[in-house]
C-alpha cells in the first residue's frame, strides 16, 4: 500500500469539474456517504481547480471506520418497569458487579443471535404476542390497583446495532418498542428461566471484556 503524504500530487476525474484534473493530497473533513456524520481531518485527494474532495486513499479507511463507530445512535423506548428488571436481573446473573454497559451488550448479543437465526426470528412475533398476553392477564388478575409504571430504556448503539434493530423490526413487522420488548423476552427465556443457563459462561467472558 502506498502511503501518501500531504502535498503529494496525483490525477483523478473530478465529478464537480467533470474532467480529469490534477489533485493534491490534504487533510479535509469528509461527510459519510449516507450523510449521517463527518469524518474529521482525513487525508484526501483534493481537486486543484475546485477544491472538491475527489478521492480518499486506502490509508484513510481505518480513520473512517473509527469515526463511523463513534457515531452512536440513541435507542429509546418506554416499556413496562418489570421488563427493565428482567434485563437488570439477567445482567446481575452474569456478573453481580455489572455496569449499565452490560445491559446494552446483552441487548446487542441477543439481537445479533436473532439476526443469525432466521427461524427463531420468524417465530418471534407470535411468541412475543403470547408472552405479552400472559403478562397482561397476570396484571388483570392482580387487579387494577396494581399500576405498572412505564420506564425509559435508553442506549447509545452503534450504527451496526441500529441496522440490526431495523432489520428485526422489518422481519417481524413490529414497532421499535415491541421489537425491543421481544429481545427482552428472549433474554428472560434464555438467562432467567433456566436453572443453569447454557450460554452463561460465554456471556461472563463477554462481561469481563465489556466491564474492563
Ligand atoms: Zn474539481
Amino acid at each position: 500500500m502506498k502511503l501518501y503524504q500531504p502535498g503529494d500530487t496525483s490525477n483523478a476525474i473530478c465529478p464537480d469539474c467533470g474532467k480529469l484534473v490534477s489533485t493534491t493530497f490534504a487533510y479535509r473533513d469528509v461527510p459519510f456517504d449516507d450523510g449521517t456524520g463527518v469524518v474529521k481531518g482525513i487525508l484526501a485527494a483534493v481537486c486543484d481547480e475546485c477544491e472538491a474532495v475527489v478521492s480518499i486513499p486506502a490509508q484513510s479507511t481505518p480513520a473512517i471506520r473509527r469515526a463511523r463507530e463513534a457515531a452512536d445512535i440513541p435507542l429509546e423506548v418506554s416499556i413496562p418497569a418489570p421488563e427493565i428488571e428482567i434485563i437488570d436481573a439477567a445482567a446481575y446473573r452474569i456478573d453481580p458487579d455489572a455496569t449499565t454497559r452490560l445491559r446494552k451488550s446483552l441487548f446487542a448479543f441477543y439481537l445479533q443471535r436473532l439476526r443469525h437465526d432466521e427461524s427463531a426470528a420468524g417465530m418471534l412475533r407470535r411468541e412475543f404476542e403470547t408472552w405479552n398476553a400472559a403478562k397482561i392477564e397476570q396484571r388483570n388478575r392482580v387487579g387494577k390497583a396494581v399500576r405498572i409504571p412505564q420506564r425509559r430504556l435508553s442506549f447509545k448503539i452503534s450504527p451496526k446495532t441500529d441496522r440490526d434493530v431495523q432489520w428485526l423490526m422489518k422481519a417481524i413487522g413490529m414497532n421499535k418498542t415491541d421489537t425491543v420488548r421481544s429481545v427482552i423476552m428472549e433474554i428472560e427465556r434464555d438467562l432467567l428461566a433456566p436453572k443453569a443457563p447454557n450460554g452463561l459462561r460465554h456471556l461472563q467472558d463477554i462481561a469481563a471484556v465489556v466491564n474492563a
